[in-house]
């Protein structure tokens, strides 16, 4: 759409009006702010340029946690027409209210997101993310309604049923998490189907990392075009930023959501290219506007242009979420980096998880457990032994420690229909 192809003026220019807006509102309507800039001195009218903007406070999780369930409300409850919360992945949930136009700029912008990934009013998607206080189901529906595709709102569960009516609607697009795409190409099979005879076209996949080993192993089973897209409820839902058909890095709409990459140590503003927490503003949200909110999401701005010809900036994929990371004997590891060690082992499966042994808060011991692929699956011990000592040896040299691996029969780790849970926690 004509937004994904302004000039670099015309986004500065829209970026500099939306934030004008953004803090004016949440200045004067949300009681959060009101005492934010009260308590630093702030005085709205003096934030113009990106430096001066640099000067307003971040909002953090916890800010909006304390807020629970109705303190960041800059508009009067008769103005909020839908609730969402946050699916809790990591704590209390995160409420999220949503005025009337607030709904139609979020579905714009998740059409939008989906046109990029070649979706158009021709075809039908099945949408296989959980409806209710999540905001994917919800997200994705009316955006793809409002670009005129076929929807079918199937929401999370019963697999069986999902691939009965994927194929007797003729469904070729499916939305979901990558972990749930993945579990039902291998519920296809066990159900006697083959998933490449389901012609699905594209998939649009969103809600959690999807790495290239789990990208390549959807594109290969369902015979589809794999497609990320990203959003948080915090800032909206989906549809922030998502994936045009080079898949290089998720163009942001940068004319609705102002991005800023910023040092998670120390709040400084990082340049395109360098790597850091992911910082929004939504410019145009009214009902429980945020303003520079920290998603924990580590990532970084692709500088230069996207071969696709849009002029919107990509983000590129998340490597972890800071609230996942895990500090072992003083070293910082994401679970991103030890999948990544995975996929460089054909005889294990995408199927993983991380199990953490904790005593007094600290992590005393790490275990990875991976699932032997069905051809990695082997009786003899000595073959299980030498691959479990390989994988162990690249874990050590990749992280500078080398954990615990459990090689674990195929299937037998949970599979989830939402997000894939991959780290747990025990008490030692
Ligand atoms: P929760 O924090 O309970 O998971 P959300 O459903 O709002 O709540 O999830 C938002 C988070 O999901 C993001 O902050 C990010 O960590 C993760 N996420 C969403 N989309 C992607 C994606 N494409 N790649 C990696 N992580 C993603
Ligand atoms: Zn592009």
């Amino acid at each position: 759409m004509q937004n994904d192809f302004f000039s670099t003026e015309e986004f500065s220019a829209r970026q500099k009006t939306g934030l004008r807006r953004a803090i004016n509102h949440a200045a004067q309507n949300s009681p959060f702010y009101r005492r934010l800039f009260d308590e630093k001195s702030l005085n709205p009218d003096q934030i113009e340029t990106p430096d001066d903007f640099a000067n307003v406070p971040f909002t953090t999780k916890s800010d909006l946690r304390q807020a629970y369930p109705y303190g960041m409300a800059a508009v009067p409850l008769d103005k909020i027409l839908r609730i969402h919360a946050s699916s809790g992945t990591t704590g209390k949930p995160i409420v999220a209210g949503y005025t009337r136009a607030d709904l139609e700029c979020w579905a714009e912008g998740v059409a939008r997101i989906c046109e990029m990934a070649g979706v158009t009013s021709k075809d039908i998607a099945q949408i296989s993310f959980g409806y209710g206080l999540f905001t994917g189901g919800f997200g994705l529906h009316y955006g793809l309604e409002w670009l005129g595709t076929t929807v079918v709102p199937f929401s999370s569960g019963n697999t069986e049923r999902q691939l009965a009516l994927m194929q007797d609607f003729q469904t070729n697009v499916l939305v979901s998490t990558p972990s749930f795409a993945i579990y039902m190409a291998e519920a296809a099979r066990e159900l006697g189907y083959n998933p490449r005879d389901f012609g699905l076209k594209i998939g649009l996949f969103g809600g959690e990392p999807c790495s290239d080993a789990m990208r390549e192993d959807i594109e290969n089973q369902w015979g589809l075009k794999a497609t990320v897209n990203y959003g948080l409820t915090e800032v909206v839902g989906p549809g922030i930023s998502g994936e045009c058909l080079k898949t290089r890095g998720m163009h942001i709409l940068e004319d609705i959501y102002y991005p800023e990459i910023i040092d998670p140590e120390n709040g400084r503003v990082l340049a395109d290219g360098e790597t850091g927490e992911l910082v929004l503003t939504p410019m145009f949200k009214e009902g429980f506007p945020v303003l520079r909110y920290r998603t924990g999401d580590i990532t970084r701005l692709i500088p230069g242009p996207c071969p696709c010809g849009r002029t919107t900036r990509r983000m590129d994929y998340i490597t972890g979420r800071s609230d996942d990371m895990i500090i072992i004997k003083g070293v910082n590891i994401f679970p991103s980096q030890i999948e990544e060690v995975l996929a460089g082992f054909p005889e294990v499966s995408p199927h993983y998880r991380l199990v953490l042994k904790k005593d007094k808060g600290f992590i005393k011991d790490l275990e990875v457990q991976v699932e032997l692929t069905p051809e990695g699956f082997t009786d003899s011990f000595q073959e299980l032994e030498a691959l479990d000592g390989r994988i162990r040896q690249r874990l050590r040299s990749t992280l500078s420690l080398g954990p615990r691996v459990k090689l674990m029969e195929p299937k037998s780790l949970e599979r989830t229909t939402g997000k894939a849970k991959r780290i747990v926690e025990e008490q030692a």
